[in-house]
């Protein structure tokens, strides 16, 4: 081949990679994620107060253009200072949503349902007044009833009530590793934050990976995720890194109140336990992709030996 028609085909060469690159990426459209923060417990903070934490989290919600749905405990929110927090990521267009008044376990097998059904209309009452309040209810612990009779019993009290569940896509366990800085910071409060980053954001891309494959064995297509995490000094400190990972590969972020129309939502698995993130619970539920699927689905048990292992 004379030089001229080397770089001729090197042209078509590129030429055809481009368009498999086009062709690739019309199939595969990004993976859609939004943020839902759960608890909104402020008490007690270290290194960063309530305050600063939310400010944090509210700079980086901004700075990527997208509105977060907060599932508040009523408890955290039935104070003046839970007041003035949640007055501030409503102004800031941030939903609010039901998440029980004082955050139990449905699954209990001491919890009856009516017990339940009361906790979630003292929080109703509670959160009701802000203007993004929206009825969207997710389970403590992401647990929905330990017999047919009472994850039936609320799911018909919660369309009696016109709400919708707002389950999770995507689970992990932030709480963990902000338990285990907040513990290390309490003893060396100069303690290098680097690693406790990386582990997080490490363990959020595989959780998210993970439910993203699952999401489209069980039901074919993608959904459009909402991913748990904690209103927590981790997320203070990390939820910017957090938004920057998803979108420098690839994933598009959304609002909450977007994700929250895929139909995947309005699903309900026959399954005992019920609970756990929607995309596990519908793949359970088909008993066949059953293997891989440990129960809980997440659990700080399964951060720990790792972390233990790079000393954090
Ligand atoms: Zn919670």
């Amino acid at each position: 081949m004379d030089r001229r028609e080397f770089s001729k085909s090197i042209t078509a060469a590129t030429i055809a990679l481009g368009l498999g690159r086009l062709k690739l990426s019309a199939a595969t459209p990004p993976p859609q994620i939004a943020i839902t923060m759960d608890d909104f417990t402020w008490a007690n903070p270290v290194k960063l107060t309530a305050e600063k934490r939310l400010n944090a989290i509210l700079a980086a919600l901004r700075s990527h253009s997208i509105k977060a749905a907060g599932f508040v405990i009523g408890r955290n929110a039935d104070s003046e200072t839970g007041q003035s927090l949640l007055r501030q990521w409503d102004n800031a267009g941030h939903l609010i949503c039901n998440h029980t008044y004082s955050h139990r376990n449905y699954s209990d097998p001491r919890m009856t349902t009516a017990t339940y059904r009361d906790d979630v209309l003292h929080a109703e009452a509670v959160l009701k007044s802000y203007p993004h309040f929206r009825k969207l209810f997710r389970f403590p612990m992401l647990k929905e009833g330990d017999t047919a009779e009472k994850r039936d019993g609320f799911r018909a009290f919660l369309k009696q009530h016109n709400y919708r569940t707002g389950h999770v896509t995507i689970d992990n366990s932030d709480w963990i590793v902000d338990e285990r800085l907040r513990v290390r910071l309490a003893r060396e409060p100069g303690a290098e934050l680097k690693p406790y980053r990386d582990f997080y954001l490490k363990h959020m891309w595989e959780r998210a990976i993970y439910y993203d494959e699952l999401g489209r064995k069980v039901l074919g297509r993608n959904v459009k995720h909402t991913v748990l995490t904690h209103f927590n000094l981790l997320n203070g400190l990390f939820l910017g890194d957090l938004l920057d990972m998803f979108k420098s590969r690839g994933w598009r972020l959304i609002d909450a109140e977007t994700a929250f129309t895929d139909s995947v939502f309005a699903a309900e698995p026959k399954l005992l336990p019920a609970g756990e993130s929607i995309i596990w619970a519908l793949a359970k539920a088909t008993g066949k992709i059953d293997k891989d699927l440990r129960y809980p689905a997440e659990d700080g048990e399964y951060e720990r030996a790792e972390m233990d292992r790079l000393g954090l």
